[in-house]
């Protein structure tokens, strides 16, 4: 099948799956009350879903990936070329995942890589786009050893297309605001169960539930946090023990230097970016006032 369809078909997917997890959340919320359009909602939905991930594919795909793959000759190594599609898929889920559970736990013990994951971390409030929220570097880092061995080691090329859109599935899925018990599949496959405490701003899970897809890699390797069934057990903290700045520029900026986000409110310049969001928003919502006369405020 061509790759052009099965990006169609991904994508069709995709929609499905949100409009499912976002009913998902509003039928069975494992916080109750959580809004729709929580605090950092347009920051993770326009900055980093919608315009970090349209320039990072450009960068990751174009920049580094491609002249890697024009220069050398990888022939020699392709060895997944003639494996099933099925198979290729479940090797490359299964690798990278591997990968992603050692890197994610390294960035929990590590000064440094913690400045590009902290970001991951900063939302009080977890829902299906929380997973959107990612350092750029971090991003670089983890697609391009992600999707650079699918295209060198040749795999089908619709093989990037359907392990982005798994991807994107999972993260959706583990961030999402939904009470879901796996039974004995939680061995398994991860789910919110573990990720969501993973979220909490507690020391006990802070090494804890490294686990994105599989969570059978923190139950191998003993950093499962697994909490306890009583009525009362859900996280109260959440996020950072410290404040991390809101706007999406900052929130990169802090992972160099340390300020506080409202204590650049007495530069000028600032002042005039700062206040740029919420008039753009003023007068948006005017507009669509305007257009649509009959909608009450
Ligand atoms: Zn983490
Ligand atoms: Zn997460």
């Amino acid at each position: 099948m061509p790759q052009e369809r099965v990006v169609t078909i991904t994508t069709i997917i995709l929609v499905c799956w949100v409009i499912f997890i976002i009913a998902w959340e509003r039928i069975a919320p494992y916080r109750k009350g959580l809004a729709f359009f929580r605090e950092g909602f347009w920051t993770d939905l326009v900055w980093y879903t919608l315009i970090q991930s349209y320039f990072l594919k450009i960068l990751i795909f174009d920049y580094i990936i491609q002249p890697f793959q024009t220069h050398f000759d990888w022939s020699s190594i392709q060895f997944v070329k003639h494996w099933p599609i099925a198979v290729q898929v479940v090797f490359f889920l299964v690798t990278h995942d591997l990968y992603i559970y050692l890197f994610h736990r390294w960035q929990h013990s590590s000064k440094l890589l913690w400045r590009i994951h902290e970001a991951h971390h900063s939302g009080k409030e977890i829902d299906f786009l929380s997973g959107s929220r990612s350092h750029v570097l971090e991003i670089i880092i983890n697609q391009t050893i992600e999707f650079a061995p699918i295209i060198l080691l040749g795999a089908d090329p619709v093989v990037v297309p359907i392990k982005a859109m798994l991807d994107a599935m999972f993260g959706m899925f583990i961030h999402a605001n939904i009470k879901v018990k796996l039974g004995s599949l939680k061995y398994l496959i991860n789910s919110p169960e573990l990720h969501i405490w993973h979220h909490a701003n507690y020391k006990e899970v802070f090494h804890a539930n490294f686990s994105t897809k599989f969570a059978i890699w923190d139950y191998a390797l003993g950093t499962v946090y697994e909490p306890g069934h009583s009525p009362g057990d859900l996280p109260e903290n959440w996020g950072l023990g410290y404040n991390f700045p809101t706007d999406y520029f900052l929130q990169h900026a802090f992972s160099l230097v340390r300020f506080e986000e409202k204590k650049l409110l007495k530069y000028k310049w600032f002042k005039h970016y700062y206040g740029l969001k919420p008039a753009i928003s003023k007068l948006l919502t005017n507009l669509w006032r305007r257009s649509n006369p009959k909608t009450k405020s």
